[in-house]
């Protein structure tokens, strides 16, 4: 069995160099243990945080060790009884082939129902994110225009969708005319943008205009940086900010600078707040409940970029979806089913 192993620390965009593909003995599980193997598995961009040595609200990847991420598979062996071999469970323990998981720590699902890529993508964290975002974070209400960056991204994608369903106006940004496309005619956007055009606050102001929005009430950031600032610009009194991510800003070595026009939050009594997906796991029951049933009405479709080949294709899948080669989930195929 193969796992993938963080042997250096990238400084600023991460290359080949920083890890290693590791051979590995296949352990037997003991008491409260199974071993898993992955069929599925996830490559997530909260991941390059946690290959720096910085402290953030997870723990650095510790160098020579393998990393972890979530992913799903069968139980092969078995040494506890609720999980019997053939059970299908969700864990942390990706980045691998085959998993030694505590029972405690690994979660069953159904994929009868469900593919088991859905409970990483849409049925999993990535579609909680969307959901806690934007409907406790930023409280949205049928008929609000929400603007969505990195709209084409698993949870972009998600978001956008959920914020349809809910009857709302919805501009995409995304990185290409293929994920603009895309937004507007397969996702149901009302408009879209590739952030490359021009200066985002015109592309902006104008993917209002084409949507016939007079601003935003609901901003759900993935990204930070230039984009944050042109949302706040246009945001209407008493909107609403999710701050679900920065990636704008993930790879660079210097601090980075912040919105230079707060005073608009005062002006208009904004409120900006970040959030963990973690810290709302309470939701999930509405959640999953909700999402099945928007699953099955086809009000929302799971989109998913799947990279095959198995283990050795799942750095290159990091990097690729760093760099905006995905169209929703990536999601990296260890068996090739
Ligand atoms: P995505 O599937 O959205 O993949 C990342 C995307 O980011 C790429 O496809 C690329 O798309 C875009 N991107 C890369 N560089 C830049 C840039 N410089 N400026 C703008 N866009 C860029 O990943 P996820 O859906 O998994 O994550 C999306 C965001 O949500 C991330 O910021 C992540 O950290 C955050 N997140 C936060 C969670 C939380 O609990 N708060 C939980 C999960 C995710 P493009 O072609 O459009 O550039």
């Amino acid at each position: 069995s193969r796992q993938w192993q963080l042997v250096r620390r990238p400084v600023g965009e991460p290359t080949d160099d920083d890890v290693a593909l590791v051979p590995v003995d296949v352990p037997d599980p003991g008491p409260g243990e199974v071993l898993v193997r992955n069929a599925v598995m996830s490559v997530e961009p909260y991941m390059r945080g946690r290959m720096s040595e910085a402290r953030s609200y997870v723990e650095p990847y510790a160098l020579g060790e393998p990393m972890s991420g979530h992913a799903v598979g069968e139980v092969i062996a078995s040494a506890d009884p609720v999980l019997p071999e053939g059970s299908w469970v969700r864990h942390e323990l990706g980045w691998r082939e085959v998993a030694l998981v505590k029972a405690a720590e690994a979660e069953p699902v159904d994929v009868r129902g469900f593919d088991p890529a859905l409970h990483l993508g849409v049925l999993g964290q990535t579609g909680l994110t969307a959901y806690a975002g934007l409907l406790r974070i930023a409280s949205l209400k049928p008929g609000e225009t929400v603007f969505v960056s990195a709209a084409a991204g698993a949870v972009g994608a998600t978001a956008v969708q959920i914020a349809k369903a809910k009857g709302c106006t919805v501009i995409g940004s995304a990185g290409s005319a293929e994920k603009v496309a895309f937004l507007t005619r397969e996702l149901g956007a009302d408009a879209a943008f590739d952030y490359h055009d021009g200066a985002v606050r015109d592309l902006l102001a104008a993917a209002l205009e084409r949507a016939g929005a007079a601003g935003i009430d609901v901003y759900f950031d993935n990204v930070g940086g230039e984009q944050l600032e042109c949302a706040i610009r246009c945001m209407r009194e008493e909107g609403r900010i999710a701050l679900c991510g920065a990636i704008s800003t993930y790879n660079a070595t210097e601090p980075v600078p912040g919105p230079r026009n707060l005073l608009l939050m005062i002006w208009r009594r904004l409120r900006m707040e970040g959030f963990l997906v973690t810290r709302h796991l309470d939701l999930r029951p509405d959640f999953e409940r909700d999402m099945a049933g928007w699953l099955c009405s086809g009000a929302i479709r799971s989109v998913e970029t799947t990279v095959r080949g198995g283990i050795t294709q799942a750095w290159p899948a990091f990097l690729d979806m760093l760099g905006g080669g995905n169209v929703g989930k990536t999601v990296v195929s260890l068996t090739d089913r």
